[in-house]
């Protein structure tokens, strides 16, 4: 039986980078793979980016309130007029990669699952554990509840300890208010701290 693995981390802990590097392994030995990333990640538009330099297109997006394993079995049989061009054979899908599955809605992240269990494909799904407030994001609560392997990918914070939260800035300033979703961009960026650290810009709240 195949599996369902979520390998989350705070921001900058390299879970797009991981993912290529994922798919990279795989295909040196052969294998076809299939990329996805939930439409409300508008960052790099069809690719998906890697901090390090390395991006990549993604063979489907997973839009709001879409059959995540329809599109993923249309994908893998090329149902895709685009798809057909680019894989001729068609070899079966060795795995799925997710990218920024936090987004996803939980009953896609139901579809991964039965993908993992039913069309026995595994699938790795990467992305945060939760927001800028210390809240799971509804994708990231559902794979902590039925992903069978979870994986953590560490990264530092500015005073050396592990990071566990991610702090929102906006124009410079560490906010702890705002919609849950706010993608990264001119404006907006974001820093993984520790717990201390948090606590300190937060003047001790968790979240808001
Ligand atoms: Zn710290």
């Amino acid at each position: 039986m195949s599996k369902l693995y979520f390998r989350h981390g705070a921001m900058n802990s390299g879970k797009s980078t991981g993912l290529l590097q994922a798919a990279f392994n795989y295909e040196e030995r052969g294998q076809r793979v299939l990329l996805a990333k939930p439409g409300v990640d508008t960052k790099g538009e069809n690719s998906i980016v890697s901090r390090l330099g390395v991006s990549r297109e993604v063979d489907f997006i997973i839009p709001p309130g879409a059959d995540a394993r329809a599109l993923f079995a249309a994908q893998a049989r090329g149902d895709d007029p685009d798809a057909l061009l680019e894989h001729v054979d068609m070899a079966p899908v060795a795995c799925l990669l997710v990218d920024e599955a936090q987004f996803l809605d939980p009953a896609q992240v139901d579809d991964l699952f039965r993908i993992a269990v039913l069309d026995g494909v595994p699938v790795l799904a990467y992305g945060l554990r939760t927001d800028f407030r210390t809240r799971a994001f509804p994708g990231a609560a559902r794979l902590l509840e039925i992903a069978h392997s979870l994986e953590e990918l560490k990264t530092i914070c500015r005073c050396g300890r592990k990071a566990m939260f991610n702090t929102r800035r906006v124009g410079g300033d560490i906010v702890f208010d705002g919609e849950q979703v706010a993608i990264e961009g001119a404006e907006v960026w974001y820093e993984s701290l520790c717990g201390t650290c948090y606590l300190e810009e937060s003047g001790g709240q968790l979240g808001s």
